[in-house]
């Protein structure tokens, strides 16, 4: 399965348990690494979602979503510190299309 695919079958389990701590990073396939934050407007919850591994440091992220209820939103208009903490600095997109080349 490509990893364009994987991320989304993560994106689809944190929806479904609101949780992706004990799923498979679609990059170095470790399992527990996973973390998720989503950041917008805590007023229309519009905003984006990033996913991303701790231990290998890839992520993935959605934008352009509506932030569901049961999800604590970070707020993109907040001070840049408090996004910066939570989410860390030098996440890499993975932008593979393959299931290849991941390092
Ligand atoms: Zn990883």
């Amino acid at each position: 399965m490509i990893r364009e695919d994987l991320w989304l079958k993560v994106f689809v389990h944190l929806d479904e348990v609101h949780n992706v701590a004990n799923v498979k990073c679609p990059c170095c396939e470790h399992s527990g690494y996973l973390d998720f934050q989503y950041v917008g407007d805590p007023k229309t919850r519009r905003g984006y979602l990033q996913i991303w591994c701790r231990n290998c440091n890839r992520g993935k992220s959605f934008s352009r979503l509506l932030v569901p209820q049961w999800a604590p939103i970070l707020d993109w208009h907040g001070p840049r510190e408090t996004i910066a903490q939570r989410i860390p600095a030098g996440i890499s997109e993975d932008n593979e299309t393959d299931h290849s080349g991941c390092s």
